[in-house]
C-alpha cells in the first residue's frame, strides 16, 4: 500500500503524514518547496514509525510532467491532495495564481491518476467554500458560495471530482476543513507558513516579540464580540480524519464530503483571551481593519463525518494553542 501525498512538506499534509507513518503507511512525498519546508522531508525520514518516507519527490503540480514521473517511479494505490495555495486574502489580489495553481494543478494530478488507473484520492477541501452562511453550525447541504476566488479555487475542484467520479469512477472523498490549528503533541513538527497570516500563530509571534503588535481584523462583524467567529480543529485530529477517509475509500467507500471541525465557535478575542490564559503573557493588540474576503462565522456541523467516517474531534482550543506554543518556542527563532 503507497499514499502519494502532494504538499507533504507543509503544515497540515507533514501533521498528516506523520500519523500515516504511525498508522503503518508507506508513503511518497511530493511538493515544491515553494512553501512547503525541506526540514519538514528530513523530520519525517527520521520518524519512520511502522511505516516508511518512501520517497520525496521534488515537484510542481502545475508541470504536467513532474506529477506524471511520481506515478511512473511508484505504483500509487491512494492520493492525499494538499498542495494549494491557501491565503484568502492573497487569493483576492492574485486570482490567476490561485486558479493555476489550485485548480489546473489539481487537473494535471487527477490527469496522471487516469493515465495510471488510480482510482482514489482524498482532496483537502475547505469551509470557505459555504461563503458567508445563511446559519450557522454549517452542515455538507448548507448553499455552496465561495467568496473568494480561494474558496472557488476549492468548490471547482470539488465539482470536478463529481465529474470525474460520473465519468470515470474516480473515487473521492472532499474534507472541507474548518480553521486548524495545533502542533504534532511531541512536538515534531508544526505550524510554519512564510509569511504567517495565520490567528494562533500571529497571537503567538505577538507574545513573544514586544515590538510587534497583534492586529484583530475588524471588531464590526455580526458577531457576540463583532470579531470573527470561526471553529478550530486541532492537526492531529484532522490527521485522524484523513486516516478514516482513506481507509473508507479502501474499503469501497462512494464518493462524498464532510466538514471536519469541533461544531463550537471562538471570535477572535476569546482565542486572544485563551493565548493570554495558557501563556500568562499579555498581548499587545490593535484593532485594523477588515481582511479582504473574511466571512464573519464559520462553525461546523461535523456530525455526516462522525457518523460516516466514525471520526471524533478529540482535542479542545486550549489543548491547540499549548501544542502550537510548545512548537512556536521550540522551532521559531
Ligand atoms: N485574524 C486576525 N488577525 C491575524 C490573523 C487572523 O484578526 O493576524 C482573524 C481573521 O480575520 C479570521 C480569523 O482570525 O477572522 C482566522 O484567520 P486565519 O487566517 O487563521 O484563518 P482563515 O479563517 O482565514 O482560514
Amino acid at each position: 500500500m503507497l499514499t502519494l501525498i502532494t504538499g507533504g512538506a507543509g503544515y497540515i499534509a507533514s501533521v498528516v503524514a506523520l500519523s500515516l507513518l504511525e498508522n503503518g503507511y508507506n508513503i511518497v512525498i511530493f511538493d515544491n518547496l515553494e512553501n512547503g519546508h525541506r526540514e519538514i522531508i528530513d523530520a519525517l525520514k527520521k520518524i519512520e514509525a511502522k511505516g516508511k518516507v518512501v520517497d520525496f519527490m521534488e515537484g510542481d503540480l502545475r508541470e504536467q510532467s513532474d506529477i506524471s514521473a511520481a506515478f511512473s517511479k511508484h505504483k500509487i494505490d491512494i492520493v492525499l491532495h494538499f498542495a494549494a495555495h491557501i491565503q484568502v486574502e492573497e487569493s483576492t489580489q492574485n486570482p490567476q495564481k490561485y486558479y493555476i495553481n489550485n485548480v489546473c494543478g489539481s487537473m494535471n494530478l487527477l490527469g496522471a491518476m487516469l493515465a495510471n488507473s488510480v482510482d482514489k484520492i482524498v482532496f483537502s477541501s475547505t469551509a470557505a467554500i459555504y461563503g458567508e452562511p445563511e446559519s450557522v453550525p454549517i452542515d455538507e447541504n448548507h448553499r455552496l458560495a465561495p467568496i473568494n476566488p480561494y474558496g472557488w479555487s476549492k468548490f471547482i475542484v470539488e465539482k470536478i471530482l463529481n465529474d470525474y467520479e460520473a465519468a470515470y469512477g474516480l473515487k473521492s472523498v472532499s474534507l472541507r476543513y474548518f480553521n486548524v490549528a495545533g502542533a504534532d503533541r511531541h512536538t515534531r513538527i508544526g505550524e510554519w507558513h512564510e509569511p504567517e497570516t495565520h490567528l494562533i500563530p500571529n497571537i503567538l509571534a505577538a507574545i513573544n516579540n514586544q515590538e510587534r503588535i497583534f492586529q484583530i481584523y475588524g471588531d464590526n462583524f455580526n458577531t457576540r464580540d463583532g470579531t470573527c467567529l470561526r471553529d478550530y480543529v486541532n492537526v492531529e485530529d484532522l490527521a485522524d480524519a484523513h486516516v478514516f477517509a482513506m481507509q473508507y475509500l479502501l474499503d469501497g467507500g462512494t464518493s462524498d464530503c464532510f466538514n471536519i471541525g469541533t461544531d463550537e465557535g471562538y471570535t477572535v478575542k476569546e482565542v486572544l483571551d485563551a493565548c493570554e490564559k495558557i501563556t500568562q503573557k499579555k498581548i499587545e493588540k490593535i484593532i485594523v481593519k477588515r481582511r479582504a474576503g473574511d466571512s464573519a462565522m464559520l462553525v461546523a456541523d461535523s456530525q455526516k463525518a462522525r457518523k460516516i467516517l466514525n471520526w471524533k474531534p478529540k482535542r479542545s482550543l486550549e489543548d491547540s494553542i499549548s501544542s502550537a506554543y510548545k512548537w512556536y518556542l521550540k522551532a521559531v527563532k
